[in-house]
C-alpha cells in the first residue's frame, strides 16, 4: 500500500472515531483531500485508494492538475482566495468553491460558469473569529451575502466554510467551530437550504466533527508536510 493510501485510511479512522465520540453517523462527514503543492501523481495515488474529492488553494496550480487528471472522475474544490482576474478559470474548471467572500466574485462566477456544466457549488467563507489576515465575511455579514448569492442562476449555495486561527488551546478552536455551527443553523432558519458546513483541517478535524462539520479539508495528514 502507498504511504498516501495508509495516511488516508488513518484519517478516515480519525473521522470515524470522532463521529463515534460525537454520536454522529460517519456518512454525514465528507473528506476533502487538500492536494495543494503536491503533484498529479499524489492525487492519482489518493484516487487509487478511493478518494474522489480534492481541494486546491492556488488557482493556476489547481487548474493544471485538473487538466492533467481529466481521465479520472474527480471532484475539484477551490478553497483559496480568488482574485477577479481568476474567476473565469475557476468557473470553467472547478466543481465547488468554498472561498466566496464578496458578491462581486459570486456574480462573476455565475456569469462565467459554462452553460454545459452543472451549477458551481458554493460555500461562503466566514471569518468567525475575526482574525486579521484572513479572508471571509464577518458573521454579521453572512446572511446578506448568502441571500444575494442564492439567487444567482449558475451557482448553487451549499453552506459556509471557516478557518479558525491556530489557537494553542483546542477548547478555543472548538468554541469557534461551535460558533460556526450556530451561524450555519441560523442561516438555515432564515430559509436557506444549506447542507454543508466546511470546517476542520489536519490539526482540528476531531473538534470540527464534534461541533457538526459536514466536510473536513485535510492536507498534511494525507499528503505530508508542505
Ligand atoms: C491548506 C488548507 C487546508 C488543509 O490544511 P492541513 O492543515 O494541511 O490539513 C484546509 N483548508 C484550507 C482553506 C487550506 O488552505
Amino acid at each position: 500500500m502507498s504511504a498516501i493510501a495508509e495516511n488516508l485510511h488513518r484519517v478516515q479512522a480519525r473521522i470515524q472515531a470522532a463521529c463515534q465520540t460525537a454520536g454522529r453517523d460517519p456518512a454525514g462527514v465528507r473528506l476533502l483531500a487538500v492536494s495543494k503543492t503536491f503533484g498529479a501523481d499524489a492525487v492519482r495515488q489518493a484516487h487509487a485508494a478511493g478518494q474522489t474529492a480534492f481541494g486546491e488553494n492556488y488557482i493556476q496550480e489547481g487548474v493544471d492538475k485538473i487538466v492533467a487528471l481529466q481521465d479520472l472522475p474527480l471532484e475539484w474544490h477551490c478553497i483559496g482566495p480568488i482574485q477577479s482576474n481568476k474567476t473565469r478559470l475557476v468557473a470553467a474548471h472547478f466543481d465547488w468553491v468554498h472561498s466566496v467572500d464578496r458578491l462581486k466574485t459570486a456574480e462573476r462566477l455565475s456569469a462565467q460558469r459554462p452553460p454545459e456544466l452543472a451549477p458551481l457549488q458554493i460555500c461562503i467563507q466566514v471569518n468567525i473569529d475575526g482574525g486579521d489576515n484572513k479572508s471571509g465575511v464577518l458573521p454579521g455579514e453572512a446572511l446578506a451575502l448568502a441571500q444575494a448569492v442564492v439567487v444567482l442562476p449558475r451557482l448553487q449555495l451549499r453552506g459556509i466554510m471557516t478557518i479558525p486561527e491556530p489557537y494553542e488551546d483546542p477548547e478555543r478552536t472548538r468554541a469557534v467551530h461551535a460558533q460556526a455551527h450556530a451561524l450555519w443553523r441560523q442561516l438555515q432558519s432564515q430559509g436557506l437550504n444549506l447542507d454543508t458546513l466546511s470546517m476542520g483541517m489536519t490539526a482540528d478535524m476531531e473538534a470540527a466533527v464534534q461541533e457538526g462539520s459536514t466536510m473536513v479539508r485535510v492536507g498534511t495528514a494525507i499528503f505530508g508536510r508542505r
